[in-house]
C-alpha cells in the first residue's frame, strides 16, 4: 500500500457509510481520491465461497476462529491496494462471546493506518436509526449497551495508536447536523 490509509470505523448504524460517501464527492471535486474498501465486504466474499455464511450480518456469529481467519484473510487481499484507501470497518465487533477486536495486531500489520476514525454519536439516536433500517439484520439491543459498545471502541482504538503510531479522530455524526461530520471527515482526508 503507497498512498494513504484511513481506518473508518463505528458501531452499526451511527452512520459511517453516509459520512465517508458525502466527505468523498466534497473531495472529489478537488482532485483527491480515495479508493473505498469494505471490509465486511471483503470478508463476506470469502465467506461466501467457502459456504459459510449467506449473509454478512451471520458472520458476527461464526465461531471466533472462523471470524479472526476471515478477517485476516481480507486484510492481506486489502493490503494490495495501491494509492489512496479509506477502509470502512469496526474497532470492535459484538459478538454473542464478547467484544472481538475488528484490528487486531495482525491486521494492523498489513495495512499500518494513517489515522482511525470513530464515527459516533449518542445511542439514543443510534438506537433509533437502527429501528428504522430495514435493509439490514441489526442486533436488537438498548442504548446503555450501544453506549458500552462505543467506550470499548474508544479504549480498544487507544491500543491501535500504541501499535502502529496512528492518529485517532472522533468524528461525531449527529441529527440534523451530517454536513459537519461530513466536513470533519473531509478534513482528516485531505
Ligand atoms: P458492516 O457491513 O460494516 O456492518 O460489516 C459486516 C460484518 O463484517 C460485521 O458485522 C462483521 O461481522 C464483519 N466485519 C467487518 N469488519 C470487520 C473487522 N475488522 N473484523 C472482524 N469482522 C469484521
Ligand atoms: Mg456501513
Amino acid at each position: 500500500m503507497k498512498g494513504r490509509c484511513v481506518i473508518v470505523t463505528g458501531v452499526p448504524g451511527v452512520g459511517k457509510t453516509t459520512v465517508v460517501n458525502g466527505a468523498l464527492k466534497l473531495l472529489d471535486g478537488e482532485g483527491i481520491s480515495y479508493k473505498t474498501l469494505n471490509f465486511g465486504t471483503y470478508m463476506f466474499e470469502i465467506a461466501q465461497k467457502e459456504g459459510i455464511a449467506k449473509d454478512r450480518d451471520e458472520m458476527r456469529r461464526l465461531q471466533k476462529d472462523i471470524q479472526k481467519k476471515l478477517q485476516k484473510h481480507a486484510a492481506q487481499a486489502m493490503a494490495k491496494e495501491e494509492g489512496n484507501v479509506l477502509i470502512d470497518t469496526h474497532a470492535s465487533v459484538k459478538t454473542p462471546n464478547g467484544y472481538l477486536a475488528g484490528l487486531p495486531e495482525w491486521v494492523l500489520r498489513e495495512l499500518m493506518p494513517d489515522t482511525i476514525v470513530l464515527v459516533e454519536t449518542n445511542e439514543d439516536q443510534i438506537l433509533i436509526r437502527r429501528l428504522t433500517d430495514e435493509t439490514r439484520t441489526r442486533d436488537l439491543e438498548g442504548s446503555y449497551s450501544i453506549g458500552e459498545h462505543q467506550q470499548f471502541n474508544r479504549a480498544i482504538a487507544a491500543a491501535y495508536s500504541m501499535m502502529t503510531g496512528c492518529t485517532i479522530k472522533y468524528i461525531t455524526n449527529a441529527d440534523l447536523l451530517l454536513e459537519k461530520a461530513v466536513e470533519d471527515m473531509a478534513a482528516v482526508l485531505r
